[in-house]
């Protein structure tokens, strides 16, 4: 789960990270009292969405006196933001952080994430802060810094000061960021975090150390122990469909293909992606309707998919184990008809009363295709989809 940029700077800050001063809102009523709050005359107009590179998208402004900022907010509030990270659909503004504007010295790049490789946790930095890491990496991979921490013996000083040390800091900033990275550490931990960065972080002209940006990503499995940060789930910024598909506990992630895929159990949903692919197909979206899908799970599955206007047909891929096939043929059967599916249809069933499940398809008057075997299956969809692209 991703929370807001205000959020996690909150966070952030409860765990000893300084971070500028700054207030979130969700109307333009509200900015002269935060402006009144702040010191001036700069300050930083910043929209939040699940999302980086904002700046480059035009979601970031700096802005000299009141009615500058008044006049950004009033642009980048309600605006559809388009990053490299939203896809071009972008997302609506529908909230505001307005911070303090902090004069910069130096920007630099601090995360914490898990290297799964060796099992350790691993602060990544860079001198080369601000700009995506991603490119860093690729363009200057020598400032690329990493440290590792052992989760046994957990943080110590004297990760903080070799870090201070590759970032070219001294004296009091050694101890500052130090204070940082423990902070990260701790939260990362007790909030069961998969991500903590501050990009930037940033050397204020009188020596300071500020995270100016920041992002925290929760790992789902720990979310039942932190009712706390379930709260600052923020819907509006997840896929709709996502939303519905986990109301019914479906795992669906929406692609850019034109296969639609009905699957139980991830691994084979992968799989079932793959071999579309071999197939010259691609798919539409990732969705695995779980070990116990009902008639009702499998239409709820089925609305989601055909939501997508970029689907020109569904393959279905059940393997009966706990689930019985003719089940699943029911619910397939039952929402093809209740959502008058035009799209064709290929269904592969096998395990527990297959034979049964077959027939109920067979019998249903409806035009869906049985195939045999997986590879049976994925050959014909892709054909068929592709047939129905053109006439329709
Ligand atoms: P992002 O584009 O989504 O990563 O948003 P950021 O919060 O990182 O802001 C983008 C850039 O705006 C930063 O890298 C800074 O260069 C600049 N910026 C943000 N806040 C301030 C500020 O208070 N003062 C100055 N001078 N620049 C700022
Ligand atoms: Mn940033």
């Amino acid at each position: 789960m991703n929370v807001h940029e205000y959020q996690a700077k909150e966070l952030l800050k409860s765990y000893g990270v300084p971070v500028d001063r700054g207030f979130m809102v969700q109307s333009l009523e509200e900015i002269a009292g935060v402006l009144d709050q702040l010191p001036g005359p700069g300050y930083v107009v910043k929209a939040q969405i699940h999302s980086g590179g904002r700046g480059k998208g035009g979601g970031v402004k700096l802005a000299q006196g009141k009615d500058q900022a008044l006049q950004q907010a009033k642009n980048i509030l309600g605006m559809n933001l388009v990053t490299n990270q939203t896809g071009p659909g972008g997302r609506l503004v529908s909230r505001l952080l307005i911070t303090e504007a902090v004069n910069i010295d130096q920007e630099y790049y601090l995360s914490l994430l898990i290297d799964r490789a060796v099992c350790k946790y691993v602060f990544v930095a860079s001198t080369e802060g601000g700009m995506e890491i991603e490119k860093v990496a690729e363009e200057k991979p020598d400032s690329i810094i990493k440290i590792h921490v052992d989760p046994f013996s957990g943080f110590k000083n004297f990760h903080g000061l070799e870090m201070a040390g590759k970032l070219g800091f001294s004296g009091d900033q050694t101890k500052q960021l130090t204070g940082i990275m423990r902070g990260l550490y701790n939260l990362f931990i007790e909030k069961d975090a998969s991500l903590v960065e501050i990009n930037p972080l940033v050397k204020t002209k009188d020596g300071r150390l500020l995270a100016i940006d920041a992002k925290v990503n929760f790992d789902d499995n720990g979310l039942g122990r932190h009712p706390e940060i379930m709260e600052l789930r923020d819907v509006d910024q997840e896929d709709p469909n996502e939303v519905q598909a986990s109301k019914y506990d479906l795992s669906y992630i929406k692609l850019d293909g034109t296969i639609g895929c009905l699957v139980n159990g991830a691994g084979l949903a992968m799989a079932t992606m793959d071999i579309v692919k071999l197939h010259g197909g691609s798919p539409a979206n990732f969705l695995d309707v779980g070990g116990s899908a009902t008639a009702e799970k499998v239409t709820e599955a089925f609305k989601i998919i055909l939501s997508d206007p970029n689907v020109k047909g569904i393959l279905v891929n059940i393997f009966g184990g706990i689930m019985k096939c003719d089940v699943i043929a029911e619910g397939i059967v039952s929402a093809s008809r209740s959502l008058g599916v035009k799209v064709p249809i290929v269904a592969r069933l096998d395990g527990t009363n297959v034979e049964q499940g077959r027939k109920i398809l067979a019998g249903s008057g409806l035009k869906i295709i049985p195939a045999g075997s997986l590879n049976e299956a994925a050959k014909r969809i892709v054909a068929e989809a592709e047939s129905y692209g053109h006439s329709n």
